[in-house]
């Protein structure tokens, strides 16, 4: 007969699931509206953000909204491709708040075009920007992580694209569907030795500058998109953090290797 065993569950386990307080977060692509909204989250959830993009002047600004709001941020103007400018990311990271334990990618690019009339130079161009440099920026931090032996938390931005083709999309939906699989063989390199948990999030459409056109609820493209959007709208920077905290929380220590949905149910129908 099998005894009444009480369920193993604690109140501080549960009290701190989503505590990422006092940790440091690098967080690429911070001048664009998914990486703006993680790292004025992660701010605010009392993160010592790193925010990094090319715009210097666009991250300033975050910077002083960030400070404004009491967070604590410092910013660093670097490109995600270029090993040598990404390491001053690294180094602001070490200098100012002693290491990096959260990295938020969310720097990326799209240029449509069909294939038939896109130059191989447009279609590398989009792989750098959204393959090639996430690899790096990621094999950079991952081996700062493994050096300091804390492990950490990766929260790579992917899409909803990764899994399913569009008309003038051959470089975006190759670039996110090998970011994917690229963040899954990264689990299997990091997790269990060095407790870096690696895991994308994969939305749809979400509002930025270069989305807005798509919110015009009159307009054929945001007709069709709903036809096939169970959640009923299409999906504005906030409703992105709860993925973005989760997977940098420990309540993601035992998530590595995942492509989590953040679709509004696109990828349900
Ligand atoms: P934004 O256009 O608002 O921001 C893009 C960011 O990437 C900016 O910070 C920009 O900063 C940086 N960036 C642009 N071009 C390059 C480049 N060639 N190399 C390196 N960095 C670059 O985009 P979102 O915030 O909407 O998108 C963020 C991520 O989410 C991207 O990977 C995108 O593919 C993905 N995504 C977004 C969706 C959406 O609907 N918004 C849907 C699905 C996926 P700077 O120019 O200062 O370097």
């Amino acid at each position: 007969m099998s005894e009444n065993k009480p369920v193993n569950v604690s109140r501080d386990t549960v009290d701190h699931l989503f505590d990422i307080e006092g940790r440091v977060a690098i967080v690429t692509g911070a001048t664009g509206a998914l990486g703006g909204a993680i790292a004025v989250a992660y701010a605010l959830k009392g993160v010592k953000v790193v925010a990094t993009a090319r715009n210097a002047q666009k991250l300033d600004a975050l910077r002083v909204q960030i400070e404004g709001e009491g967070g604590v941020c410092t910013t660093v103007a670097a490109d995600p491709s270029d090993t040598d400018s990404f390491a001053q990311v690294i180094e602001a990271a070490k200098r100012e708040f002693g290491g990096v334990d959260i990295l938020a990618v969310a720097h990326g690019y799209n240029k449509p075009e069909n294939i038939l009339t896109q130059s191989v130079e447009d279609w590398s161009y989009i792989m750098d920007a959204d393959l090639k440099s996430v690899y790096i920026v990621c094999k950079m931090v991952a081996e700062e992580m493994a050096q300091a032996g804390k492990g950490g938390k990766m929260v790579v931005v992917s899409s909803a694209r990764s899994k399913m083709g569009m008309a003038g999309y051959t470089g975006y939906c190759a670039s996110k569907g090998a970011c994917d699989l690229m963040i899954q063989s990264m689990a299997c390199d990091l997790s269990a030795q060095y407790g870096i948990n690696v895991n994308t999030i994969n939305p749809t459409v979400f509002r930025s500058d270069l989305t807005e056109w798509m919110f015009d609820p009159d307009s054929a493209v945001y007709q069709n998109f709903l036809k096939r959007l169970p959640i009923g709208r299409l999906g504005e920077p906030s409703d992105f953090l709860g993925l973005a905290v989760l997977l940098a929380s420990p309540a993601a220590d035992f998530l590595t290797g995942g492509n989590y949905d953040a679709t509004g149910g696109y990828w349900a129908c």
